[in-house]
């Protein structure tokens, strides 16, 4: 990056410590971050309206001369100000609150302004509050000079405590005027003309001070230039950093006896045409002596663990050890037990390992002399004391509940063991080549066949009653049941039904004849699997909980999912939880418990059990950060773009970033010089620290 362009703001003159304060408050620290400070709209100042021809609620820009000014008493000690400008069709009254003296020093009586504001009319006078205005000292042929705020289309700014559009419009003209001879065209020509973006400094020029008012809801050309730059240069650097892993060496894990195929022909079903595909992605990669990177994403149910389970057949064949690593205990020993039972008569030999048993010596034994093939745990796995005999492949089941970190820490347990990761929670497209732009995707969209619906519906507060018998029915039939309080304790001020509390109430007063258990996010870890078990086993009827049950726990026979205050909870949330039943042969139900408004996003959950077409609509209603939450960071922040509004822009970009590396993988070619350095200057480090690393 050029000097100019990485220097302060405070290099710009007329920017002191305390305006770069101001600023740096709105992300702007360079000069650069400034020329990306993009405009929240544009105001039309082009045109002078005669004072003749004003109308009521119109924005308008006048110009005239100040023929009277006066002060006014207004409430209390306060002082109005009014100044009456006129040209020769009409005048307008100006208006302020507060007569400080500057202003009224200003207006003086034959001063000429330009002035913008909205016009209102009070007993048919004509009337502009609190105008923004520009004294006019050079007019030529009648005629002011139009200036950064007049005579032209302006920006407007999103607001800065303390700084006037007046003051950051100044403060954009200086920063062209600086940095533009600065700006050198990245973008190769022949991209540039195909998909007939501008060049680079008249896109700067056009999006502070464009010649033409864009259209509502439009993005001018040099908007869309600038975004689709910052789009392809980090769809550059992720498919470089992909197609580096994909240099690595990996040990050749391939299946030469056939073993895979007798796992699959042992299975008590046969497997769906998507899960057939991704085990034959995941067997193409291991076998390729390539580095696999691959994300599998697969709904809630999809069938995720036999595609796991199908790697460690391959693995084995190779000699190598899996390890499988699972957020909790409890899905570490369900997966366990699995494995048990569908890798029985493969030659895997699966061993759990949790932290209870980690200790002891037998167990690092076994993984150490290459005794266990399938080695289930938690992040217990990447302790230091146990050591792996010879470790191939690594499966991070539910992979956003890990860290990138621990996921490192995995890896480093083999030499250069292939990656694959699981997610329940479908990534609509445009974030995914965002978030996981450097990995491999696989998609199982398919569920098991014979799987009963779940019929979703929604009930009012006031048919809580119809709700309390239903929750009768269900267990009366020997079924069980969930119900779910976003909630650990009450909160007053949100009048929330907390889980603590609606589990006292309903042991004790509705439902005294069942066994109630509770689980909830404050309890240890080995408490919650403790109660998660029991109910697993068929000891309570009834689970109270809050949304700490969102992921893995599979217990068939629970059919009922409650879901209090639901409107507080994520649509990609609420399908998680709902998740949670439908896992066995019997008809299931949700029902989402909602107190006021039903909305249009609950509605989706009655309308649709497709986790990604879920995915999407949450993402849409409540935009990357908030749908990602805390479950990811890690997204790039984008100082143009965005992923949602843009999402066509981004897809391009992609594409275009993909066809640019099959001719040039390096990007050593000279027209791609100025690509190749953006991409090193801009996105590398950010790149280092996204995840999947
Ligand atoms: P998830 O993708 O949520 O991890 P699981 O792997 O736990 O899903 O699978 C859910 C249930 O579906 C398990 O009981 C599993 O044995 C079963 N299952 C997986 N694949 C199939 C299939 N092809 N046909 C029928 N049942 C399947
Ligand atoms: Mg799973």
């Amino acid at each position: 990056m050029s000097d100019v362009l990485s220097s302060s703001i405070q290099y710009i003159k007329g920017v002191g410590p305390k305006l770069a304060k101001v600023l740096s408050k709105k992300g702007i620290e360079t000069i650069e971050d400034a020329l990306y400070f993009i405009p929240r709209t544009y105001e039309d100042r082009s045109r002078i309206t005669k004072m003749g021809d004003l109308s009521p609620g119109v924005s308008v820009t006048v110009f005239g001369k100040v023929i009277s000014a006066r002060r006014i008493k207004g409430r209390g000690r306060q002082m109005r100000f009014e100044a009456t400008l006129s040209d020769s069709t009409g005048s307008v009254v100006l208006t302020w609150f507060h007569a400080y003296p500057a202003l009224v020093e200003e207006f003086s009586t034959g001063t000429q302004f330009l002035v913008f504001g909205e016009c209102r009319f009070y007993h048919g006078l004509p009337q502009i509050a609190h105008p923004e205005y520009e004294k006019i000292v050079d007019v030529t042929l009648g005629k002011p000079r139009a200036s950064l705020s007049f005579g032209r289309i302006v920006p407007v700014y999103s607001e800065t405590e303390g700084l006037h559009q007046k003051v950051i419009r100044k403060l954009m003209g200086e920063v062209l005027k600086t940095s533009l001879s600065e700006l050198e065209e990245s973008l190769p020509e022949e991209l540039r003309t195909r998909l007939a973006l501008p060049p680079l400094r008249k896109s700067f020029v056009a999006l502070h001070f464009p010649e033409k008012m864009p259209g509502e809801g439009e993005l001018s050309q040099s908007v869309q230039r600038i975004i689709f730059e910052e789009f392809f240069i980090l769809q550059l650097g992720l498919c470089l950093k992909k197609a580096h892993r994909k240099r690595d060496k990996a040990p050749i894990l391939e299946d030469n006896t056939g073993q895979l195929d007798k796992f699959i022909s042992s299975l008590p079903f046969p497997l769906t045409s998507d899960q057939t595909k991704v085990i034959g992605e995941i067997t193409k990669d291991l076998k390729s002596g390539q580095m696999l990177s691959r994300l599998v994403q697969g709904d809630v149910g999809s069938g995720k663990t036999v595609v796991a389970f199908a790697g460690s057949v391959i693995s084995k064949a190779s000699s190598f050890q899996t390890a499988l690593m699972a957020p909790t205990e409890l899905l570490a020993q369900q997966h366990f037990r699995n494995a048990e039972k569908l890798l029985k008569g493969t030659g895997v030999r699966p061993l759990l390992v949790t932290h209870s048993n980690s200790s002891l010596k037998e167990v690092r034994q076994a993984v150490k002399s290459g005794e266990a093939d399938l080695i289930i745990g938690t992040h217990a796995l990447f302790q230091k004391a146990i050591e792996f005999r010879q470790l191939g492949l690594i499966i991070v089941d539910e992979q956003h509940r890990f860290g990138v970190d621990q996921r490192q820490e995995l890896v480093r347990k083999g030499e250069r063991p292939h990656l694959l990761m699981m997610t329940a929670t479908p990534i609509p497209r445009t974030l995914a080549f965002t978030l996981y732009g450097d990995l491999d995707l696989s998609i199982i969209r398919e569920k098991p066949a014979g799987r009963m619906p779940i019929r979703t519906s929604i009930l009012r507060e006031r048919d809580r009653h119809a709700l309390y018998s239903k929750i009768r029915e269900f267990v009366n039939r020997g079924e069980q049941v969930y119900i779910i309080y976003p909630l650990v304790e009450n909160s007053e001020k949100l009048e929330l039904k907390s889980a603590t509390d609606m589990y006292e109430r309903l042991k004790k007063e509705i439902f005294p004849e069942y066994r109630l258990t509770l689980v909830h996010g404050r309890m240890k870890g080995d408490e919650k699997d403790e109660v998660l078990k029991e109910f697993k086993e068929g000891k309570f009827e009834i689970l109270v909980s809050t949304t700490v049950i969102e992921v893995g726990i599979d217990v068939p026979n629970a059919t009922l999912m409650v879901i209090e205050h639901p409107e507080r909870l994520g649509l990609s949330q609420l399908h998680q939880l709902r998740g949670r039943v439908g896992r066995g042969s019997k008809a299931s139900e949700c029902v989402l418990v909602a107190d006021k408004f039903v909305g249009e996003r609950l509605r989706v959950m009655a309308r649709t059990e497709d986790g990604f077409e879920i995915a999407e609509e949450d993402l849409r209603i409540r935009g990357p950060g908030e749908f990602l939450g805390t479950r990811q960071s890690g997204l790039p922040g984008f100082r143009a773009g965005h992923i949602l509004r843009d999402a066509e822009l981004l897809t391009r970009a992609r594409e275009e970033a993909e066809r640019i590396l099959e001719k040039d993988p390096e990007l050593t070619a000279p027209e791609n010089k100025g690509i190749r350095t953006m991409v090193e200057s801009r996105w590398k480090e950010k790149i280092e620290r996204l995840k999947g690393g």
